[in-house]
């Protein structure tokens, strides 16, 4: 099966009434610890890479990873989408390399950190469904600021002091004909979301009910979404390791944010303290190891844990094979039938 269109992932997710996680690889082994993750939880997968991650691995290697997961799991429906495109360009580099989804991230100016002006995040979002539709690759898109820094990517704003505007984010769906949308509603990039306990009110989950509301055939789109379980950070300090007391987003408030449409959920923090809390016992308890599978293996098995905890709990568990992944040519000619229509 080749790579699959986001949009049908999404469509599909919508229909059953459950998100899909999308978690972020730089690497093989992360790669492996989501694709057996999928196996074992029979779970559709979206992949994503940042530009960070682009760079780390010079895309081609990353790139063929991803068509050996695509080859060895052939149940499964597998996305691979550019997370924070900063720019038009970027974009078009992810598309050319067969990327089949791809974020324009226009509510920051090219440098990644520099909040934008509406105009100027319409016009570049538009610029990339054009080029990206007729290829029949998914566009997300972005309105208002998320929190934090993500592989220097963010305005390192508070995640609460740039929420979306639900009236805003109607017209920038009607203006650029994306297809899924992220937006601000408190999250986070990150491992420091929250300093306290989040209680519920943390998260603006009424404004993401209005978002709904407005715009109920958009797929909706969480960033900064890791939980950042407890065990995770106790693992990384009992082994070494000096992490600051945080807090994450409550799997419950996603699960929340899931019945109201919710259907990408991104996560990467989990996995990386996963992966470094692994790591850590291995050179804690066995200093005189120096072959590195000694620590991949247990650090593949960590996140492979959290990925398919994580694909339960978000319900895209047991749906990978509910369809047959149409081909990018397909999804193509639907955006040009519904552009004419
Ligand atoms: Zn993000």
């Amino acid at each position: 099966m080749p790579l699959v269109s986001m949009r049908q992932l999404l469509d599909e997710a919508a229909k059953g009434g459950y998100g899909v996680g999308a978690f972020n690889v730089n690497n093989m082994e992360q790669i492996q610890a989501i694709m057996e993750a999928a196996r074992e939880t029979k779970s559709p997968v979206i992949v994503q890479a940042s530009r960070g991650a682009r760079q780390y691995s010079q895309d081609k290697y990353l790139y063929h990873l991803m068509l050996a997961a695509n080859e060895l799991y052939p149940e499964i429906p597998l996305v691979l989408h550019l997370d924070h495109g900063n720019s038009v360009e970027t974009c078009k580099s992810a598309i050319e390399l067969g990327f089949t989804s791809v974020m324009m991230d226009g509510s920051l100016m090219p440098d990644g950190k520099t909040p934008s002006s509406f105009d100027y995040n319409v016009q570049a979002t538009r610029e990339v469904v054009a080029m990206a539709h007729p290829k029949g690759v998914t566009v997300e898109g972005e309105i208002g600021c998320l929190g934090g820094i993500e592989d220097g990517h963010g305005a390192g704003l508070d995640g609460l002091s740039h929420l979306t505007d639900p009236a805003q984010a109607a017209e920038f769906v009607k203006l650029t004909g994306l297809d899924a949308l992220a937006i601000a509603i408190g999250t986070s990039h990150g491992a420091y979301k929250f300093a306290k306990k989040p209680t519920g009110e943390t998260l603006k989950m009424d404004r993401l009910i209005e978002i709904h509301k407005l715009l109920p055939q958009t797929h909706l789109v969480m960033h900064g979404s890791s939980s950042v379980p407890k065990d995770l950070q106790d693992i990384i300090n009992q082994y070494g390791g000096k992490l600051k007391p945080t807090w994450g987003v409550p799997v419950e408030e996603i699960q929340l944010g899931i019945k109201n449409g919710v259907r990408k959920i991104n996560v990467d923090t989990d996995n990386r303290l996963a992966i470094t809390g692994a790591i850590r016992k291995v050179f804690f308890e066995k200093p005189e190891e120096f072959d590195p599978r000694s620590y991949l293996k247990p650090a593949r098995e960590a996140m492979k844990k959290v990925v398919a905890l994580r694909m339960t709990q978000f319900g895209q568990a047991g749906h990978a094979e509910d369809y047959a992944p149409l081909p990018l040519s397909v999804m193509a000619a639907r955006y040009e039938q519904k552009r004419a229509a």
